[in-house]
């Protein structure tokens, strides 16, 4: 029988949001991967697992080990934030696969930010939306510089992953500005911070305010279309019944 790695998406971070499905699996496996912030929210409910992990940016070698413990026969799970296949560790894990022909590669869905972050500021994304990250580490930024006008054109609702960092602290000011040149400064914006964890934050504003707040890179962005606004406090689309 083929050796397997579960590639499992955790949902924001409480257990509560994890699907039965992932925590069935991480019950079953004996070994659990994962970048230590990840691996510290899961730590007390299975304590009795290996848990192994590599730093922020060791991607690659954080998969490799996934390969080399699943090589020995063991039972491997590597966790993401979120989603493992939306800014996670599925797509990669895929490409080093092709090395691992012996190996096996199951993906189980998460929560992604996008949407348990939209659960806490009520109902932005029931029309059409897109989500762009702002991570210019893999991606040059003149393509994010690209897409954001694009879906500005688009009228999308447009939710921003990776909106900050120490290195990118003026990257949602950036943003902001060029959705400036074609929408409007008084259009609905939120955004949350901590989803699912201690300390949540939750804010609406509007775009021309957003670009002057400081998030921080546990944050996820929404930018309201022109079909947003906000009812009672929430930011909400509308999607159109009469
Ligand atoms: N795979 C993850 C995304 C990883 S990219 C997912 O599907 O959610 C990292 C970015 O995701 C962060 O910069 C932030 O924008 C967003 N994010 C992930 N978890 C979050 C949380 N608990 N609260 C707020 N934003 C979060």
């Amino acid at each position: 029988m083929k050796n397997s790695i579960y590639i499992v998406g955790m949902g924001p971070g409480r257990e509560e949001m994890m699907t039965a499905e992932a925590i069935h699996i991480l019950e079953q496996s004996d070994v659990i991967v994962g970048y230590t912030l990840y691996l510290d929210l899961l730590s007390v409910r299975f304590k009795e697992k290996e848990l192994l992990s590599t730093p922020m940016r060791q991607e690659k070698e954080r998969c490799r080990l996934c390969f080399q413990e699943a090589e020995k026969g063991k039972r491997v799970a590597l966790v993401c934030s979120g989603d493992a296949g939306i800014y996670g560790m599925a797509s990669l894990m895929y490409e080093l696969g092709k090395e691992y022909p012996e190996i096996e590669l199951f993906v189980i869905a998460g929560i992604t930010a996008a949407s348990s972050g939209a659960a806490v500021l009520g109902a932005p994304l029931n029309h059409d939306f897109c989500v762009i990250s702002l991570s210019d580490l893999l991606t040059p930024w003149e393509r994010i510089e690209k897409r954001l006008n694009a879906a500005a054109e688009g009228d999308f609702v447009i939710v921003l992953y990776n909106p900050s960092s120490r290195k990118r602290k003026d990257y949602l000011m950036r943003a902001c500005d060029i959705l400036l040149r074609s929408i409007e400064g008084e259009r609905v914006c939120g955004y949350v911070e901590n989803i699912g964890r201690k300390g949540t934050k939750v804010e609406t504003c509007k775009l021309k305010e957003l670009r002057e707040r400081e998030v921080n890179m546990f944050t996820t962005v929404f930018i309201g279309s022109s079909g947003s606004e906000i009812i009672n406090g929430k930011l909400i689309t509308k999607r159109g019944y009469q």
